[in-house]
């Protein structure tokens, strides 16, 4: 067994590109692309915003690969209009070489209590040694997978526009939600925010998370 930390990889953009995409894209609106400057998407975008008129965000895309736990996935395909591709516990057979012959779980660093951690390491040590042994006696992993819990590892790819990431974002940082979300969350709003100010700027997040448990964020050409 394997306990593993979570991280996330996103596809490298330039962040006043895409602003400025967008306004291009709104100015059709007004035939206004005149008045376009280096800087008068800023202007444009906030206004958008304050009114409503957000489906100009739909204009343009990014993509993140997040290596989280199946509960994380669970919550975050509900989205209807992001698109996923999911490791598939039905096709990856985690007794094999190619994943080190043993499950990946990944670490709830959030249970911070010893005992409680402890239970659910031997937990995991349990299911992983049923998993195992069920796949000696010739289980199919459409069997074995009835037993991988939530924490069960596993890596995703995930799109949306840039419309459809604020309502995540704004959903999905909060207190509320599962903190093996706001781990990778949290961290690539920081980062659009940084990028975007003008539209993530105001989304509101878990400020009291502490940044310790922030899954490490990295930009890659391709992710
Ligand atoms: C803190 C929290 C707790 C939750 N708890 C539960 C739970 O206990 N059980 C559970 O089942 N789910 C739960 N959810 C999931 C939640 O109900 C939504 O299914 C999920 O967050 C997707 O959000 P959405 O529908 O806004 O968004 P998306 O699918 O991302 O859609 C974006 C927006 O498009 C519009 N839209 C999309 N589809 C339609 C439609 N058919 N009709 C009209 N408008 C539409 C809405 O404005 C929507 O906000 C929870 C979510 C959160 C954040």
């Amino acid at each position: 067994m394997r306990i593993v930390e979570p991280w996330i990889k996103v596809e490298k953009f330039d962040g006043k590109k895409i602003m400025k995409r967008i306004e291009r894209a709104c100015r059709t609106c007004y035939r206004s692309e005149g008045k376009i400057t280096d800087d008068s998407y800023k202007k444009l975008l906030t206004n958008c915003i304050n009114r409503g008129h957000e489906s100009v965000l739909e204009h343009e895309k990014i993509t993140v690969r997040i290596y989280d736990d199946v509960g994380s996935y669970k919550d975050l395909t509900r989205h209807r209009f992001a698109s996923f591709s999911v490791e598939s516990t039905r096709y990856c057979s985690y007794d094999k070489d190619k994943y080190g012959n043993e499950i990946a779980f990944m670490d709830p660093v959030y249970i911070e209590d010893k005992e409680t951690y402890e239970i659910w390491k031997k937990t995991m040590q349990e299911i992983e040694n049923g998993y195992i042994k069920m796949k000696e006696l010739g289980a199919s992993t459409d069997m074995v997978r009835e037993i991988l819990p939530h924490s069960t590892a596993a890596e995703y790819t995930m799109t949306a526009n840039i419309r459809e990431w604020k309502h995540i974002l704004e959903l999905r940082t909060t207190n509320h939600v599962h903190p093996s979300i706001r781990q990778v969350l949290i961290p690539l709003l920081k980062l659009f925010q940084e990028e975007m100010p003008e539209i993530f700027g105001d989304v509101e997040y878990d400020k009291e998370f502490n940044p310790k448990f922030y899954a490490k964020l990295t930009i890659e050409d391709e992710v």
